[in-house]
């Protein structure tokens, strides 16, 4: 240490402490990073690495960015997941002894991002943590620093039910303390992709406890503790739109694992990682931020309660009575800011006057809103209005302050309107009048020396001048100018009385710009106070803008209000999937009815592959969801239960990361939906048993069939191309059999899309074959081989009837029967060992 000069002494002192942070260190006008860091850097910036004598042997690696354009270099590292120390120079350089004074005065991190350009306008930015208390218990806690909000949640179902929480969430940190178990680290840092801090303070500081009034819980209070002293020693500063911590009561919503959130994409799509083609995307209609962001929420967080479910079907009905109004509703809005946000800076302290001008167009526009809700006959709809406070006293404070175009930096002046403070008028009256003194010289000057194009102008260098082109030179009198500069075409000269006016301008001038600044941040104080209220207004007009939005998505998509039964009927007429439908063109999607009363748990759906099966079923559960945000829902009627739960396995959405096959991903997401659903769930289990043999695969599908049904009760749908399977029907009494219907049209297969009641009758595999065009010789093999199946089957089938004779009853729960089959399934091996080896056997080559 003691080889570096005392600068690099200090920058790495101030290191040790960032190890995890890029540091930018500020020199002047510039960050610099050293060492490894700027190594680093200059990769993931793409910037010149240089170097530099540091008092050590070798030189130090160096690269450097302009503290200017330093939002631009931060915004990409913490994209990436990086962390940012900001060091300033904490004390005047012309005053320093010895080096100047450093200090860390705020770390970026991903998850504390306050910056708008670095934030998605519609989506939350979480900060969260988890603590691990027991047995299975751990408590997640969120903070959205942008927006102020915080909440809290208790998971007592083991790990997995943490991972499921978290899954798809606009999560971008967690806070975990130090002894976190690994294997649960690296499930954070590898599956849900999040830059890991820790935290171990866990005791929450005095500025902070009215927080946490709202629970009582120490072990709510100590985790929640975790959470708010990472803010503060990343943030450093008061954090006075913290709102107090909401507990979420988990099991008052929707459970949705991370399977179904991924597999129904929900907020986005599985192969683009992006929101377009994902439920969210067809239902966002939406005006502002703070509606999409809470719009978003909802769908996170599907309802369980019938009544406030309803609750928001009156209100979307109530809209969607009133066109006009609710178009008039929607412009209003869109003039709205995003007050959650504008508080957010408001309290951090980086609001301009900009800012606070559209603090004030919004706050101006609540007046209107709340009239317009009162012209709608829903009551429901009028009552949105009652709690729309227009914050008048804070609206004339901006009003009377903050002139109408004012510029983006609040240092240079021109922000506060004339009226507002007395001096401050002295001031500028002072610097005007002496501007009109100069003009009223220029126009003086040019008489008496008769040059017409003789102007006074001005420049920070130079001041006031009197500037005189070369051909009129000859006009000015001796002695009475002095010259100052000299240009190709022209002089400039100046006189005392120029330059005594000139510095009472510029006193004038600059007292005013600093007291404008002083008078700007004493405005920003005082908004400070209203942020309580601003964050309540934002609330409402959030709620209002996703229910307008309910009412014009149901509107424009044909949706209709959904009914709720108690008695676990499902009754969908012309049900729709709300996103294929959207990307299909010319209305070419064909609706489908769902069928299931209580004594009918199970849909057995057999067809051809691309008939339309997996649509099928998600459009079952995508309705459910919808049903239980409050919106309407795409078909002729729908009348359902409240699903409490949904599970799903469908498609190939390989769990890559955590390196399991297709087949594992298959079993971990059957085995989660049988343990976890009641028969108040819905199961989708689309083509189980794909990923392995025929017969693994088709036992395991009848299995899980028959412990649904015996066990389970759910209202499942199972999708399967095993024709086999479909003779359920006859001994499982609440399994239905239906499938996709599809046609032959002159030796083509043509696909319906229709569900209708039994089961398909054919296999269309070697039809969709024809249809891709595939070598004829290839077609024709594949018939003759198909044939040689089929009889195969057929015997297969005598088989199976002979040893079901001998064992009346084929069940995989009943271990007694298992146990006094075994001898008997001793000899089936080593039976169709045999058959096997026979098989083989190539007759022609013997
Ligand atoms: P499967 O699960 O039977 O293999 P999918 O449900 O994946 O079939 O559907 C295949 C394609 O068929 C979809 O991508 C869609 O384009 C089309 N499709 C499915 N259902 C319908 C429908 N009801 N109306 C029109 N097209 C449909």
């Amino acid at each position: 240490m003691a080889e570096f000069t005392p600068m690099i002494q200090q920058y790495l002192k101030i290191k040790a402490s960032y190890k995890d942070c890029f540091l930018f260190f500020r020199l002047g006008d510039f960050y610099e990073m050293f060492f490894d860091d700027a190594l680093s850097a200059s990769r993931e910036l793409e910037i010149t690495l240089t170097s530099r004598d540091g008092g050590g042997e070798d030189r130090i690696p160096m690269c450097g960015i302009p503290y200017h354009s330093a939002a631009n270099y931060i915004k990409n590292l913490v994209e990436k997941g990086y962390k940012v120390a900001i060091c300033e120079q904490v004390e005047d350089p012309k005053q320093a002894k010895g080096v100047v004074k450093r200090e860390v005065v705020q770390l970026i991190t991903p998850g504390t991002v306050m910056e708008g350009t670095m934030l998605d306008d519609k989506e939350n930015n979480y900060l969260a943590s988890i603590s691990y208390i027991s047995n299975g218990e751990f408590i997640i806690t969120y903070n959205d620093l942008s927006t102020g909000e915080n909440s809290i949640a208790i998971i007592d179902r083991g790990w997995d039910a943490v991972l499921n929480e978290l899954f798809n969430r606009p999560i971008k940190e967690i806070v975990i303390s130090s002894d976190l178990e690994e294997k649960y680290q690296n499930d954070l840092t590898e599956r849900l992709q999040v830059t890991l801090s820790y935290m171990d303070e866990t005791l929450i500081n005095e500025a902070f406890t009215n927080l946490v009034e709202t629970i009582s819980e120490e072990k709510l209070i100590q985790s929640f503790g975790r959470m708010l002293n990472y803010l503060q020693s990343t943030q450093k500063r008061t954090l006075d739109h913290l709102k107090p911590v909401q507990i979420i009561e988990l099991e008052q919503f929707m459970t949705l694992d991370m399977y179904s959130k991924r597999n129904l994409e929900l907020t986005e799509t599985i192969m683009r990682k992006g929101k377009q083609g994902s439920l969210l995307w067809v239902i966002d209609q939406t005006v502002t931020a703070m509606g999409a962001r809470m719009l978003k929420k909802w769908l996170e967080r599907p309802l369980l309660q019938q009544n406030a479910i309803e609750k928001r079907y009156d209100l979307v009905e109530g809209f969607l009575e009133q066109f006009m109004e609710r178009e008039a509703i929607r412009e209003i809005l869109k003039s709205i800011y995003d007050l959650e946000r504008l508080s957010g800076r408001v309290s951090f302290g980086n609001v301009n006057a900009r800012d606070l001008n559209q603090l004030k167009v919004s706050l101006s526009k609540i007046p209107q809103l709340k009239e317009l809700l009162t012209q709608f006959v829903n009551q429901r709809v009028n009552k949105l209005g009652d709690h729309l406070d227009p914050l008048t006293d804070l609206y004339g404070l901006l009003d009377n302050s903050i002139i109408e175009d004012p510029p983006i930096s609040i240092k240079e002046g021109g922000l506060i309107k004339d009226g507002y403070n007395q001096q401050l008028d002295e001031y500028r009256d002072a610097s005007r009048n002496g501007k009109k003194w100069i003009a009223e010289l220029e126009k003086k000057e040019k008489e008496e020396t008769s040059i017409k194009s003789l102007k006074i102008g001005y420049n920070r260098v130079f001041g006031y001048y009197i500037e005189v082109t070369r051909a009129n030179l000859h006009l000015l009198p001796e002695g009475k100018y002095e010259r100052k500069q000299t240009l190709t075409n022209a002089e400039r000269y100046i006189t005392p009385e120029l330059k005594e006016k000139e510095s009472l301008i510029l006193e004038a001038e600059e007292k005013s710009v600093d007291l404008e600044y002083l008078l700007f941040s004493e405005l920003r104080e005082q908004v400070k106070a209203y942020i309580p209220k601003l964050q309540a207004l934002a609330e409402k007009i959030s709620e209002i803008d996703v229910l307008q939005g309910f009412a014009s998505v149901s509107e424009l998509n044909d949706y209709n209000r959904p009914i709720f039964n108690s008695e676990r009927r499902i009754t969908i007429k012309d049900g729709r999937h709300p996103v294929v439908e959207k990307v299909m063109k010319n209305d070419s999607f064909v609706p489908n009815h769902v069928n299931m009363n209580d004594e009918n748990d199970i849909l057995l759906i057999t067809g051809p592959n691309m008939s339309g099966k997996s649509t099928y079923m998600r459009q079952l559960a995508l309705t459910a969801i919808l049903a239980q945000i409050g919106c309407f829902v795409p078909c002729q009627s729908a009348n359902l239960p409240v699903f409490d739960k949904i599970f799903t396995r469908i498609g190939a959405a390989d769990d890559l990361v955590s390196g399991q096959s297709t087949f594992m991903v298959e079993m971990l997401e059957a085995k989660h939906a049988i343990t976890n659903a009641t028969e108040n769930s819905l199961i989708l289990l689309d083509e189980i048993g794909r990923g392995t043999s025929t017969y693994d695969g088709m036992a395991l599908a009848q299995a899980i069939i028959e412990y649904l049904h015996e066990e389970v009760h759910a209202k499942t749908l199972f999708s399967t191309h095993y024709h086999e399977l479909t003779s359920l029907e006859e001994s499982l009494a609440k399994l239905k059999n239906i499938h996709v219907r599809a046609e032959e049209y002159q030796g083509k297969v043509v696909f319906l899309h229709q569900i209708q009641d039994g089961a398909a009758d054919e296999s269309y595999g070697i039809h969709v074959a024809k249809l891709a065009e595939l070598p004829q010789s290839l077609i024709d093999r594949a018939t003759v081989i198909l044939k040689q199946f089929e009889n195969d089957q057929t015997r297969e089938t005598t088989k199976q009837t002979l040893v079901a004779e001998d064992d009346q009853q084929l069940s995989f729960f009943r271990q007694e029967q298992n146990k006094q089959k075994d001898n008997l399934t001793k000899h089936k091996v080593k039976d169709s060992n045999l058959l096997k080896s026979l098989k083989k056997i190539n007759i022609m080559e013997m």
